[in-house]
């Protein structure tokens, strides 16, 4: 057999996206041994959109024997691992953004559901670690994920500045009157500029 295996998000982490395009987070979980393992039965190459020698060398130094680029439609090679950007004929193919196709229909109805959901999220600065599959994704922004954590801390900032900024409340209870500037509301939304 011959297996075809994607690059980012099933051999390398690819936790925060594509970022300036540089392989920048260690491999998944398993993937050094479950490529080991495949490699022992079957044929194995790894298909990607990346620059194939900057994945040829980040295996390389991983310990893998690798080929780069191949002519031909087949790869049947066991114990070298093939990178190439074409798609070559495979028994199966490991991705992690595969929808498997059965028919139109099922195909259609899957990919008109929600998107898939970030699997894998870490924010080192707040120490934030975040799995998905639990009903939640993770909020975006320019095409990037963000910390939930510090968006949350983020908006509560802005609540309090809006707070403070709500102006004079006469009296006390049900029937209060809150005197509302709405140019100091405004600025208050704004964050304020790091020094
Ligand atoms: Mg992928």
């Amino acid at each position: 057999m011959t297996i075809a295996v994607d690059f980012d998000g099933v051999i390398h982490a690819y936790r925060k996206g594509w970022q300036d395009g540089t392989i920048y987070d260690p491999p998944m979980p398993g993937a050094l041994d479950g490529l080991r393992t495949l490699m022992a039965a079957d044929a194995v190459f790894i298909f990607t959109t990346r620059d194939i020698s900057q994945v040829a060398s980040w295996l390389l130094e991983r310990g893998f024997s690798v080929r780069v680029g191949h002519d031909g439609p087949f790869w049947n090679e066991r114990g070298r691992l093939l990178i190439t950007n074409q798609k070559l004929a495979a028994t199966a193919y490991l991705d992690d953004r595969a929808v498997r196709f059965e028919n139109w229909d099922q195909a259609l109805a899957v990919l008109g559901a929600d998107p898939p959901l970030n699997p894998h999220y870490s924010h080192e600065t707040c120490g934030f670690r975040w799995h998905g599959r639990d009903g939640l994704d993770l909020p975006m922004r320019d095409g990037q994920p963000v910390c939930p954590r510090c968006e949350l801390e983020r908006t509560r900032a802005a609540l309090d500045r809006v707070r403070k900024a709500l102006g004079t409340t006469f009296m006390a209870g049900p029937n209060a009157v809150s005197v509302v500037r709405a140019d100091a509301v405004r600025a208050a939304l704004d964050e304020p500029k790091e020094q």
